[in-house]
């Protein structure tokens, strides 16, 4: 109410009074009723009564208005505004108690509605829940967690935490549950194993909480609890697959790798390992097929699996057809060979395979030590060495690891590897031993014999020829040798065309059976410009005894051409006669050891004699000509001048020298020409 609307109600209810008293008898009623209406109006401060009614007085007397009636207007006026007073009081009250129930109504609604989605949650919650007291009793789960463990959620209330306890549990784990349960730390994290009701096990994230009371005094433990079996079990996979081999269920490589490792740790005990490799087993593959081949490989696996003595050994899949027997710390010096003797006899029964009945052996390499005197990986090299050393030797055995030979072997590799380096590094170089007429003394011929100049070792052709033979370097060596040969003869030939030497150069049997070397000796011939009959190529007797007649071939295209073919070393090999007369010969060289058989006059044998004579004889009559190699005395020399050789190289007239030698030689023996 505004001041203004009070002060017209006031002045309306003071001119009512005024009339209402002023009347004879006065009306009491409607006094009563102005009383009543200001206590209605909210006229209800604490001083609005008493001063109400000293206004009034004062006002009555000053009116004249006798005491007596004064008195009773006054008493009906506090009378309507008592009663209206107290009924707004009442009123008032009650509403105020109407609204407090209403607000604690509404408390209670939203408590419970609130409550009630807690519980919804917990109940539905796809994670697993459960709440236990501070004894460790269970007094809560949710539908999640109890099903996850195959029960209802009230079977889980008779339980304890303690009940799911798993064999799996770190104990740990559990050390850790008490923590939380004293109360030290307020939440966990851990992965938990829960047996299943039906017996299996479930693997599950767990974290563990704990609730205090308002005091700050651990009161319950609330666990959240994921499923995790699922990826575990993955994991498991994942985890199984990295370490065995898919084919045969074998450890693999690296599971092999690790088990070598730990048998090394221990540096004072020793180690044995069967490298084995199945003989043959490409043939299996190809002739039955690679599903066949699956299943020999798997049978295997089993064979082998079969041959393991004790605890600790392994048998791993290295890949193909190779397998590897890990035994560390043999009990005795014998026992990897008797599990060599084992696999051997484990691959001496055929295997039967979807009705094929097929014998299949193995070769093993053994490798037995003690672990500080080898590294893991010289070990395994060692036994995988050791298994070609017994393939080498006829497969179907074992062969131990013998340090001096791998030691040997291991120099050859290195060189073989060293091989093109040297051959673009320019270490190969060529010395020049001239041959001689033996009727009068002129250097016919010049051999070229190429020499390593190696950073280390001083090497002989004998020690690197069959190397680069058996490793493919050959052609590209004898490309090169043939090549600083003609270029030398070419020089010789340049500087006194008449008197110029043939030059032979020695030729490996495999160069010859290649296709290519034939347009590759024709391709040097042109770009040297050395006429093809100052060349002359020596060859051993293995060069005809090629399967078929591609090197015949290429040698008649060259002898057709002009160039000299020398049958090299004669006498050492089959020496068979019959060659002579069906190849494009035009030299015999006779062997060193033919020619050491000439000693001193008294040793000399007369078969000996006899045999030279008639080597060179027939030689003559088929029309070839005789070299001697090796001479080295005078008396040699005299013997086989004697028996009608036509030429010899050797210590007695020159030994092998660098070219700027041999030129100065040959311009000695022969004046160039002075035109
Ligand atoms: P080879 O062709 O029979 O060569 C003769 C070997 O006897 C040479 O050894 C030579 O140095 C050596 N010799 C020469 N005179 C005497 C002597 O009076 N007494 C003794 N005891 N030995 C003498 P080298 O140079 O060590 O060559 C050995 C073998 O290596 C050669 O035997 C030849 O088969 C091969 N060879 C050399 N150079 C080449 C080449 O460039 N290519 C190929 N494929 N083989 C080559
Ligand atoms: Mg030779
Ligand atoms: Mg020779």
């Amino acid at each position: 109410m505004s001041g203004t609307e009070a002060r017209l109600l006031l002045t309306r209810l003071g001119r009512e009074l005024l009339a209402a008293v002023t009347v004879e008898p006065p009306a009491l009623a409607r006094v009563e009723r102005v009383g009543a209406e200001l206590a209605r109006a909210h006229f209800v401060g604490e001083e609005v009564l008493g001063r109400s009614l000293d206004v009034l007085g004062a006002r009555f007397a000053s009116m004249g208005v006798p005491v007596s009636r004064m008195t009773a207007a006054l008493g009906a006026f506090a009378n309507g505004y008592l009663r209206a007073f107290r009924s707004w009081l009442l009123s008032e009250q009650e509403s105020v108690r109407a609204a407090d129930m209403a607000a604690r109504a509404a408390i209670e609604r939203r408590l419970r509605a609130s409550e009630a989605r807690m519980r919804g949650v917990f109940a539905q919650a796809g994670v697993g829940t459960g709440l236990s007291d501070m004894t460790g009793r269970i007094i809560e789960v949710n539908a999640a967690f109890a099903e996850m463990l195959g029960y209802r959620p009230e079977e889980m209330y008779a339980l304890s935490v303690t009940d799911l306890a798993h064999p799996d549990d770190d104990p740990g784990m559990w050390e850790l549950y008490g923590a939380v349960m004293r109360g030290e730390c307020d939440s966990v994290r851990l992965e938990k194993a829960y047996p299943h009701r039906d017996g299996h096990t479930v693997w599950t994230n767990l974290n563990v909480s704990l609730i205090r009371d308002e005091h700050g005094a651990p009161q319950y433990t609330l666990v959240l609890v994921e499923d995790i079996s699922e990826q575990r079990a993955l994991q498991e996979r994942l985890r199984y697959r990295a370490h065995h081999d898919q084919l045969t269920g074998l450890a693999n490589r690296s599971r092999f790798f690790d088990a070598l490792s730990a048998a090394f740790a221990d540096h004072t005990s020793g180690v044995g390992l069967c490298y084995v490799d199945l003989d043959h087993f490409k043939t299996v593959n190809d002739s039955f097929g690679h599903a066949v081949g699956d299943e020999l490989l798997t049978l295997a696996a089993d064979r082998l699996q079969g041959c393991l003595t004790r605890p600790g050994q392994l048998v791993a899949r290295m890949g193909g057809d190779e397998f590897v027997v890990l035994i560390p710390d043999p009990v005795d010096q014998g026992e990897v060979a008797r599990i060599a003797d084992a696999v051997l006899a484990a691959f001496a029964e055929p295997f039967e395979i979807n009705g094929h009945r097929m014998r299949v052996g193995a070769s093993v390499g053994v490798m037995a030590e003690r672990a500080d005197r080898a590294s893991a990986d010289e070990f395994l090299q060692a036994a995988d060495t050791s298994m070609y050393w017994a393939k080498a030797a006829g497969r179907g055995r074992w062969a131990e690891f013998d340090p001096a030979r791998g030691r040997r072997e291991h120099v050859r590799a290195e060189l073989s590897a060293a091989i093109p380096e040297a051959l673009s590094g320019g270490q190969f170089f060529l010395h020049y031993q001239p041959i001689v007429e033996l009727a009068g003394g002129r250097i016919g011929a010049v051999e070229a014999l190429v020499r390593w100049q190696h950073p280390e070792l001083g090497l002989s052709p004998a020690e690197f020829i069959d190397l680069a033979e058996d490793d493919g370097h050959i052609g590209a060596l004898g490309a090169y040798v043939l090549e600083q040969a003609c270029r030398a003869a070419r020089r010789w030939f340049d500087r006194n065309p008449d008197q110029a030497p043939v030059i032979s150069v020695n030729v490996s049997a495999t160069e010859v059976a290649d296709p290519a070397w034939l347009t590759r000796v024709l391709r040097i011939l042109a770009a040297t410009g050395l006429p093809a009959d100052r060349l002359q190529l020596e060859l051993t007797e293995r060069v005809f005894m090629a399967a078929d007649d591609g090197p015949l071939t290429a040698l008649r295209t060259l002898a057709a051409a002009g160039v000299r073919i020398a049958l090299d070393d004669f006498g050492t090999g089959y020496s068979n006669l019959a060659y002579l007369g069906r190849l494009p010969l035009r030299v015999v060289k006779l062997a060193g050891p033919f020619i050491e058989g000439i000693e001193l006059c008294e040793s000399v044998s007369a078969t000996d004699i006899v045999v030279l004579e008639t080597i060179i004889g027939l030689a003559h009559t088929l029309g070839l000509t005789v070299t001697a190699e090796c001479v080295e005395t005078p008396f040699q020399a005299e013997q086989l001048r004697a028996l009608r050789c036509d030429s010899a190289q050797g210590w007695h007239f020159h030994r092998p020298m660098p070219e700027e030698r041999a030129s100065a030689l040959l311009e000695q023996a022969t004046p160039a020409d002075p035109r």
